[in-house]
């Protein structure tokens, strides 16, 4: 099992980088998390429902006021310090990372809030590119500086939007809201049912000591040229036109039936994808208030048909460590297991039995790795809290 270091000594790492750089402590401290989807897959964007948790890894920012115009940032994951304008200076021959952070630089300045300059470290033990957001984390990071400098704030709705614009335009990844709202407004032990048409959030608290939520990176990443994200929100835009309804949240699945003669096939497939997913988001928030684990258990290996079968997101890798999950069972300690955030590669999210977890893991990552030649990195996790401000000395 991977143990990432504590965010205590996370703070600590960032705090003294940022002291031996700079060469004074630093003022600001925050800390905003990566998240993991439970289910709602590729539902963000369809204005359904989800039911994300915030990891207990986190992306962490220590800072500090300066001189001049510019924001003078250190990554220690990339030990790359850049200045990044503030304004709109060039920012031509930055590196990508750095746009992340003036993403979100820009979004603040258009709602008047903007510090003039400042120094600071990020440090993050969420893994890059891994499916877990490290960029949401790294967006809702900056925000949360950037308030705590001013003292001046948003609404923390208005911030996950601020923070997804900034995904949108600096990145260029037409994401939904799900992994910004998700590092800006879980509670720890709650799973946040998110309703992405409303924008309303509902906490399910998940406090049962007896049942773990496992994490396992198949550490493969599938490039694909063929923009699959950007087409799969396409198709689904496709889909509910041709069902007569603004987005797929309003259709149901006797409507598509009824309408599937006049339907492409594909378009069907994507659609009832979103469909039954969004029907299975709210079964399982209701199973786990409950506790009826056999259910949620049953949901998820559904939700991970339906994402590899009617969706085309999953990949080889990703569907052999759902299938070893799936082999060891209930009587094993698993209760359900999918791939989690938006495929071809990432993670898979597991409930577990908190005294079988360890022994599952290793028994899942054995599979996997005699199968592909991969090594894979499981970790369990506690729904973890939002964006958060560690210190704040504002003189
Ligand atoms: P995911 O959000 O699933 O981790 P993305 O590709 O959306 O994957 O975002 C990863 C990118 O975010 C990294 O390649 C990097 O550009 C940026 N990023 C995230 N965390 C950090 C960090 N701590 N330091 C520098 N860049 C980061
Ligand atoms: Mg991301």
């Amino acid at each position: 099992m991977d143990q990432a270091i504590p965010l205590t000594a996370l703070v600590e790492r960032a705090t003294s980088a940022f002291q031996k750089r700079f060469g004074r402590p630093a003022r600001y401290v925050v800390a905003a998390p990566g998240r993991v989807n439970l289910i709602g897959e590729h539902i963000d964007y369809n204005d359904g429902l989800v039911l994300p948790m915030a990891i207990d890894r986190y992306t962490v920012l220590a800072g500090d006021l300066a001189e001049g115009e510019s924001a003078c940032v250190y990554s220690r994951l990339m030990d790359e310090q850049h200045i990044i304008p503030l304004a709109s200076g060039d920012v031509t021959g930055l590196p990508v990372w750095t746009r992340y952070l003036r993403g979100v630089f820009d979004a603040y300045r258009e709602e008047g809030i903007y510090p003039k300059a400042f120094d600071a470290v990020v440090d993050s033990t969420v893994p890059l590119g891994g499916g877990l957001s490290s960029s949401a984390a790294l967006e809702v990071a900056t925000a949360t500086l950037i308030e705590t400098i001013t003292g001046q704030s948003v609404t923390p709705v208005r911030k996950a939007l601020l923070c997804q614009q900034a995904e949108h335009r600096s990145a260029g990844v037409p994401c939904g809201i799900m992994d910004q709202f998700s590092s800006v407004l879980c509670q720890a032990g709650h799973l946040m049912l998110l309703d992405c048409r409303s924008q309303e959030t509902t906490m399910v608290p998940m406090t049962d000591p007896s049942i773990e939520v496992l994490i396992i990176n198949s550490n493969v990443k599938h490039e694909l040229t063929g923009g699959e994200y950007a087409k799969r929100r396409a198709q689904c835009e496709a889909a509910a036109q041709a069902l007569r309804v603004p987005t797929l949240r309003e259709a149901s699945l006797a409507m598509l039936e009824e309408k599937k003669s006049e339907l492409d096939a594909l378009l069907y497939r994507r659609a009832r994808h979103v469909i039954t997913e969004i029907n299975r988001t709210t079964a399982t928030a209701a199973a786990i208030e409950a506790g009826r684990w056999a259910d949620v258990g049953e949901l998820m290996a559904a939700s991970h048909a339906s994402l590899r079968d009617d969706y085309e997101v999953s990949c080889p890798e990703l569907d052999i460590l759902v299938a070893a999950a799936s082999e060891l069972g209930i009587e094993q300690g698993l209760l359900g297991s999918r791939m989690t955030g938006g495929g071809f590669g990432g993670c898979t999210v597991s409930l577990v039995k908190t005294e079988a977890t360890t022994k599952v893991a290793k028994e899942i990552c054995k599979r996997y790795r005699r199968q592909t030649g991969v090594t894979a990195i499981a970790f369990a996790t506690p729904p973890a809290q939002g964006a958060t401000v560690l210190v704040s000395n504002r003189s």
